[in-house]
């Protein structure tokens, strides 16, 4: 893995240092003898060729010849597949959404090493839904200027909500008064803005308010005029419809309080918003309860720092096997997992990946429990590819293979829609047309010692 790895990386960089500095035109490379998954749900096309011009995808497929001049890359043997996305994470490091303290340099690491960690798996996308707006904006800022490895970073900052409701800072609840709220946040440039709709947070919680149906739909015409998507979170079907006509264009959870009505799924026949997975989150309560060995599989290792899988393994577990939200969470995982199950039946551009966690691994732990609920390794790629960029409003740019899309792409090792474990067997990873050097980030997998630790 890290001498094929090696291998690539040494070509592109080679690559990039063979241009001339005369020479103006991009650096145009091909990789050649590829299977090529390309994000559509098409099938594979084995033996593909993909050409990358500078930071964008030129064309991919079978019949796709290298241009003259091009830097040729050996991609017999491996699979390639669009960048992966995240459309809903909370960075960690933030530490808190409203303290308006100033980020602390420890902060910002835990923040940097989690963004290492999703690189490292093959996540070259997230959507961070919500933080504190210093921290994410400021790494977003640092990513866009290329002075950080990292993954795109796409952020709503600060989110809204309903006075005592699920989110903040932004509450609001006086019209056209609490407006100068939502100008603020949109003075931070959100990529997409979050609201919180829940009576009660999504679980077994206390009584919480909600934004009733009128203020939540001016909130989201307000958005809309500014030109920014509104993504909800919300957790069962009334809510989910009320959110849908109000116009939210992206919902950030499944309905997960009760299996969804047939009406429901014929509304997203017709609508087709697109609904973010999120299973892992509440399946990882048990699991830490239940399964703390899983922190010892590869990804985890590799990604997450030694003492912190080690508090995992004794200290959380111990808590989670106490918390009675997590023996709820773990009644209706099942419950989730059927009604993505249903919605991708419903429409295959409907469901997209996310997790509502921090870290690459967890992403993996999405694709398993997507298709532990029986939906395809095949449509399990498409949500973490296509349907995550659609979610964002990004599909114009990112999402799939094809001509005029940003080169954002994985090479992994075996097939991922045969076995969607084959989507951890990361070999390469590119963002904007450009090799992550995965030896180089700050990972516990790249320190000496590395292997004794483990
Ligand atoms: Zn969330």
């Amino acid at each position: 893995m890290r001498r094929s790895s090696f291998t690539l990386a040494f070509c592109l960089i080679a690559a990039a240092l063979c241009v001339s500095p005369q020479a103006q035109a991009p650096t145009t490379i091909a990789i050649r003898g590829v299977t090529l998954i390309d994000g559509t749900g098409r099938a594979p096309v084995p033996n593909a060729t993909v050409v990358i011009e500078g930071t964008q995808i030129k064309d991919a497929g079978a019949n796709v010849q290298a241009p003259a001049g091009a830097r040729i890359i050996d991609g017999t043997g491996k699979f390639m597949i669009p960048g992966m996305i995240d459309a809903h994470i909370h960075l960690r490091g933030g530490g808190g959404r409203s303290t308006s303290q100033p980020v602390t340099p420890e902060q910002e690491r835990d923040g940097l090493r989690a963004l290492h960690g999703y690189l490292y798996c093959g996540v070259t996308t997230v959507f961070d839904a919500g933080n504190r707006s210093e921290f994410i904006m400021g790494l977003r800022a640092k990513e866009r200027a290329g002075a950080i490895a990292s993954p795109r970073i796409l952020a709503t900052g600060g989110t809204v909500a309903s006075p005592n409701g699920h989110g903040g800072p932004y509450t609001i609840e006086a019209w056209p008064g609490d407006r100068k709220l939502l100008d603020e946040h949109l003075a931070t440039k959100p990529d997409l803005a979050k609201i919180g709709q829940d009576e009660h947070g999504w679980g077994t919680r206390p009584m919480i308010d909600q934004l009733p149906d009128d203020l939540l739909e001016k909130i989201i015409r307000y958005y809309h005029q500014h030109g920014v998507r509104i993504i909800i979170h919300v957790s069962n079907e009334h809510t989910a419809v009320e959110a849908i006509y109000a116009g939210a264009d992206t919902l950030a959870h499944p309905i997960i309080q009760a299996p969804m009505s047939d009406r429901y799924v014929n509304m997203m026949r017709v609508k087709h918003v697109p609904t973010v997975s999120t299973l892992t989150i509440g399946e990882n309560y048990s699991r830490l309860a239940e399964h703390p060995e899983f922190l010892d599989q590869p990804l985890y290792r590799d990604t997450i720092e030694a003492a912190e899988r080690k508090r995992l393994k004794t200290e959380e577990s111990a808590k989670q096997k106490d918390n009675r939200w997590a023996a709820w969470m773990k009644v209706m995982t099942p419950v989730a997992q059927d009604n993505m199950k249903r919605l991708n039946e419903a429409g295959k551009d409907i469901v997209a990946t996310g997790t509502d966690q921090s870290s690459g691994p967890a992403f993996h732990r999405e694709l398993e429990l997507l298709v532990g609920g029986g939906i395809s390794p095949a449509d399990a790629i498409v949500m973490a590819t296509r349907n995550a960029a659609r979610a964002l409003g990004k599909l114009d740019e990112l999402g799939t293979i094809e001509s005029g899309k940003l080169a954002d792409f994985v090479l992994v090792k075996a097939d991922p829609t045969k076995d969607i474990n084959n989507a951890k067997l990361v070999d390469t990873v590119v963002k904007n047309g450009q090799i992550v050097d995965r030896s180089k980030l700050d990972l516990p997998v790249n320190r000496p010692g590395a292997t004794q630790q483990q």
